[in-house]
């Protein structure tokens, strides 16, 4: 596995690219948007971009879906399918006007289709040879998924978090659906419980690791 990462937008949000570098395919994991930035890694990277995964439908991390949806449908000749959990059907399609009011143009965040696979808690999505578990991790968001990898760049296991866990913070709780006690008890009990070594890739910030975050994350 090999794990790009493009920063975008002013929320500054960490889009990856989650490679198979044995079979030249890959998923793109919250695409926020600045597609052509996310398309240029692509390119140069020479991948097939099999899938878009969604740790949940805040518009900071869906707001390019639909720009790279057709972007890949045109270039690979085949739409990639979008993972992304149920129950956010509302949030997905509310981007562009979350956009406006925030003072942002709902052009750079459009509305996100509906995911081609819901997926839930104890899923297993493959990208090439990458096997990723997945996670119900409710809190920030009430249909927040996080992806585990037992084997990421190298040997230890890796969290791609989103908006659960960040490097010495946890994700807000005061937006809708949000909630304080469900994001520490999804914290503790589906990220905590993961080995000390593993590598957490947050939707903002830096990368940290589960066992440095148990041991002196202030907010837990
Ligand atoms: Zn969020
Ligand atoms: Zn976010």
């Amino acid at each position: 596995m090999q794990i790009e990462t493009i920063t975008v937008t002013p929320f500054e949000q960490n889009s990856r690219l989650i490679i198979d570098t044995n079979n030249s395919v890959g998923a793109v994991l919250d695409p926020g948007g600045e597609v052509s930035r996310i398309i240029n890694c692509i390119e140069k990277r020479r991948i097939n971009i099999k899938s878009i995964l969604l740790t949940h439908s805040h518009l900071d991390h869906i707001g390019g879906v639909v720009d790279l949806i057709e972007y890949l449908e045109k270039k690979q000749g085949q739409k990639p399918d979008l993972y992304g959990h149920i129950i956010e059907t509302e949030m997905r399609s509310h981007a562009p006007d979350i956009a406006k009011a925030y003072g942002l143009s709902p052009n750079d965040y459009k509305a996100c289709p509906e995911p081609d696979v819901y997926i839930e808690d104890g899923d297993l999505v493959e990208i090439g040879s990458i096997k990723l578990n997945v996670f119900f991790t409710p809190g920030h968001s009430p249909g927040h998924v996080v992806y585990y990898s037992e084997k990421g760049e190298s040997s230890e296991p890796v969290l791609f978090a989103g908006d659960t866990l960040f490097a010495g913070s946890i994700g807000r709780t005061d937006l809708p659906g949000g909630d304080y006690e469900t994001l520490r008890r999804s914290i503790y009990d589906k990220i905590f419980t993961l080995p000390d070594n593993t590598l957490v890739l947050p939707g903002h910030g830096t990368d940290t690791e589960v066992g440095r975050e148990k041991h002196s994350n202030p907010f837990l």
